[in-house]
């Protein structure tokens, strides 16, 4: 989500004819997206903004502009201490951005608004990194109140980008070379328009994508288990781009905590959501997100975490200690679990994962795969998972296909076969 939303703000910057520079030393602006969904993420931001005082105060005419989560959260406090800051523009107001943004650079410089309209047709970034995959924002915020979460404080209630705006953005991506999309949002499967009198819900919108020429793959993410449906794994099997991969994020495996933290579904619901789509797409490569020291959690319940990560048995998930946001309905709680148990907890959980993470890239030795290339010699399976090869490297967006040697610990290596 980071990622999108820098690209993001970048764009209307790109637009005035600014192009990346490597480093601050060499910008004339720095616009930084910042994140609070933990403590920690808030504090790497905070520590970015103010290591670059000296950068801004070396020159007056930079321009650094503060965007995202922890700006919206911290707005104020930004504006009254950090008053160099051109502009802070907070994640609930990313839709007046580019306005904002050419408003701030306007008065500052004038000789690029004149040839604004030469560099429309400048390529974009891409978020991932790579020509070959672009993000696609399909909506915002998030109607959930999970109980440890900031970010529907942070990002407001959800709203839905039109299907006409999306399959256009789609079809510019695909245009600047794009053969993978991934539709983004907080709870994307909640995702709920309408196109030519119809309603339009994920699986529609899958359909529309999946339609349009050019796209060799799709994904999304995150969706939230309470809307992994029928209709949603039937449209994943059918449409034939849609990627074999699904992010589940669990949480936690114990009952009792998923109803503290408000999740709507119990374990056993979960895993009956992750088998649906297992009984659609066999091949479909599950991860999950799980947090541990929720408040109250007892070593009974961090077992029964652990004996979800097995039952689920996901290729991979990113684990996370608890870290209380002020505001949120969990932080009026006392942080009880002490620090060196959610430590502990996390590095057992992460022994657990780190086990099944080898077993799925092992299952891949020996078969020949298709690949995306997405740098020369580097790609992604359609299962999410990055390998790298030997022969013929590629070139961003050709699709190849590799036999799988071996694997590292994050990664498959492998030797061309066909490009
Ligand atoms: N909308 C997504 C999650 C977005 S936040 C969803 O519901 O799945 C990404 C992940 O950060 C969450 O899945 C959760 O595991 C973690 N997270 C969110 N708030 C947290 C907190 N206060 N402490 C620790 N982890 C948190
Ligand atoms: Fe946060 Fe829950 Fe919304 Fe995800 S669904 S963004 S965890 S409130």
């Amino acid at each position: 989500m980071s990622a999108a939303d820098s690209a993001e703000l970048t764009r209307p910057l790109l637009r005035r004819g600014w192009t990346a520079a490597p480093d601050p030393e060499q910008a004339d602006a720095v616009v930084i997206a910042t994140c609070t969904v933990r403590q920690h993420a808030e504090d790497r931001a905070l520590s970015l903004i103010g290591s670059l005082r000296p950068w801004k105060e070396s020159d007056p005419t930079r321009v650094q502009i503060e965007s995202a989560c922890a700006a919206e959260r911290q707005k104020h406090w930004l504006e009254k201490r950090l008053t160099y800051i051109h502009l802070v523009v907070g994640a609930k107001s990313i839709d007046d951005y580019p306005r904002l943004v050419e408003a701030a650079l306007d008065a500052r410089f004038d000789v690029f608004s004149e040839n604004r309209q030469a560099f429309d047709e400048t390529p974009l970034l891409s978020p991932t990194g790579s020509s070959a995959t672009a993000f696609l924002t399909i909506m915002r915020g998030c109607n959930y109140s999970c109980s440890y979460c900031i970010v529907p404080a942070v990002r407001g209630r959800e709203s839905y980008r039109p299907v006409a705006t999306l399959l256009e953005e789609a079809r510019q991506r695909v245009g600047e070379g794009a053969k993978e999309i991934i539709l983004l949002g907080q709870t994307v499967n909640s995702y709920s328009s309408e196109h030519a009198g119809k309603p339009v819900r994920l699986p529609d919108l899958l359909r529309l994508l999946d339609a349009l020429p050019g796209i060799e793959r799709l994904r999304f993410m995150s969706p939230h288990p309470f809307f992994v449906d029928e209709r949603l794994a039937a449209a994943m099997a059918e449409c034939r781009a849609v990627c074999e991969q699904l992010h589940l994020p669990a949480q936690s495996g114990s009952d009792r905590l998923l109803k503290l933290m408000r999740r709507n579904y119990t374990s056993d619901e979960l895993l009956r959501k992750a088998d649906l789509v297992r009984r659609y797409q066999p091949r479909v490569v599950v991860s999950t997100d799980i947090i541990v020291g929720f408040p109250t959690e007892t070593d009974e319940d961090f077992e029964m975490t652990l004996a979800l990560v097995e039952r689920l048995a996901p290729a991979s998930a990113y684990c996370f200690k608890y870290s209380p946001r002020a505001g949120t309905a969990s932080a009026s709680q006392p942080d009880d679990v002490p620090a060196p148990l959610k430590e502990e907890r996390l590095a057992r959980l992460n022994e657990v994962v780190d086990r099944l993470t080898q077993a799925a890239l092992q299952s891949h030795v020996g078969r020949t795969i298709e690949i995306l290339t997405e740098q020369a010699g580097f790609g992604r399976t359609r299962g999410g998972f990055k390998a790298r090869w030997t022969g013929a490297p590629g070139r961003p967006g050709d699709l190849a296909s590799i036999r799988v040697t071996d694997a590292s610990r994050r990664t498959l290596l492998g030797e061309i076969h066909e490009l």
